[in-house]
């Protein structure tokens, strides 16, 4: 199939391309930018630059034969979104409805979207299966929650197939290096950890130590982006083969606490990480562990590259390349 990846620069978005290379379908990657890089564009593929906030820009690449698109183009700082909602309001959901319009018009029927783990908030009780109530306790997450109704309605309406992948922590690099893109900015853990491995920044802050949990820090689903990726391009080729839409959640249905991470990439690093606990972050749940059975059944799909020291080997060899010394 000829996709249309937005976001498709970024640090899921260039995963996902490899796999849906490797897969066999054509792809025009579709990125302003703003948190992707170059560094993630691969032969092989075509490049837009441009906005989703620019519906004309969305309008001209989807003209090209395009018969799928893959959102990925977001916001994803939970904490950021409750301190700026109208940028998350204005890029996530109008910038999505731009892009559902744009397909409309262009009679584009396939969509694959990322959503999160976020739309559930506090666990009402673990694994947390697709059916758990949704709750987002961020306007991140809320954002996610909005997008997915707008898509039963656009099935409904306009015959639209969507798959909503509700992912729960992304983690690692490609397993054959292929991505050498660091993220900007990071606020997640991983990478977090990683540029404090490199000498990047100083040390790690970890957000409370008296959580109910194994070691007293916060328990997370990490998932490796290679299986997220991979989740993509199953789905895509579920809705081409004239399925039903669907929302699954994609985890590892492990959990990791943050020291247990940090501990892998002291060991695998060979780095001493230095770390200091401080208070916990507003709206953190001591524990999400995703229960995974509904893409296992409809997509074939389980987490296969999610095990702790394949996440940090895989992202320590990216980081290991910009130490400083
Ligand atoms: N965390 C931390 N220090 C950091 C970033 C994250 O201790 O600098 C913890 C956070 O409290 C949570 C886990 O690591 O328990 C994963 O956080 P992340 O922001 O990566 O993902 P989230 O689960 O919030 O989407």
């Amino acid at each position: 199939m000829k996709v249309l990846v937005l976001g498709g620069a970024g640090y899921i978005g260039s995963h996902v391309c490899l796999e849906l290379m490797e897969a066999g379908h054509s792809v025009c990657v579709f990125d302003n930018l703003s948190s992707g890089t170059r560094d993630n564009l691969f032969a092989g593929e075509k490049f837009i630059e441009g906005d989703i906030m620019n519906p004309s820009d969305l309008a001209a690449a989807m003209a090209d034969g395009i018969e799928a698109v893959i959102h990925m183009a977001a916001f994803k700082a939970a904490g950021e979104s409750m301190e700026a909602p109208e940028k998350y309001a204005r890029n996530n959901i109008s910038g999505t409805i731009n892009v559902l319009n744009a397909m409309t018009a262009a009679g584009v029927r396939y969509f694959v979207f990322s959503s999160s783990a976020a739309v559930y908030g506090e666990p009402e009780y673990l694994p947390i299966d697709e059916k758990h109530p949704k709750n987002p306790e961020n306007f991140y997450g809320y954002t996610k929650l909005e997008i997915e109704g707008l898509l039963a309605w656009y099935d409904k309406l306009k015959g639209l197939k969507y798959a909503a992948l509700r992912y729960f922590n992304a983690a690692g690099y490609d397993i054959q290096n292929r991505v050498t893109g660091l993220e900007k900015n990071p606020a997640n853990l991983l990478p977090v950890i990683m540029e404090v491995a490199a000498g990047m920044r100083s040390e790690l802050k970890i957000f409370g130590d008296d959580y109910d949990t194994v070691d007293g820090t916060g328990v997370r689903d990490y998932v490796h982006v290679t299986d997220l990726a991979k989740a993509h391009v199953s789905a895509l080729e579920h809705l081409a083969r004239g399925r039903d839409s669907l929302v699954v959640n994609l985890g590892s249905e492990e959990g990791l606490s943050v020291k247990q991470i940090l501990e892998a990439a002291r060991r695998l690093s060979g780095q001493a990480v230095p770390a200091v606990t401080v208070a916990r972050r507003p709206g953190d749940p001591a524990k999400l562990v995703a229960g995974s059975a509904r893409a296992k059944e409809l997509l074939g799909w389980q987490a296969e590259h999610s095990d702790v020291d394949t996440l940090v080997r895989t992202s320590w060899q990216v980081y290991k390349s910009r130490m400083k010394s």
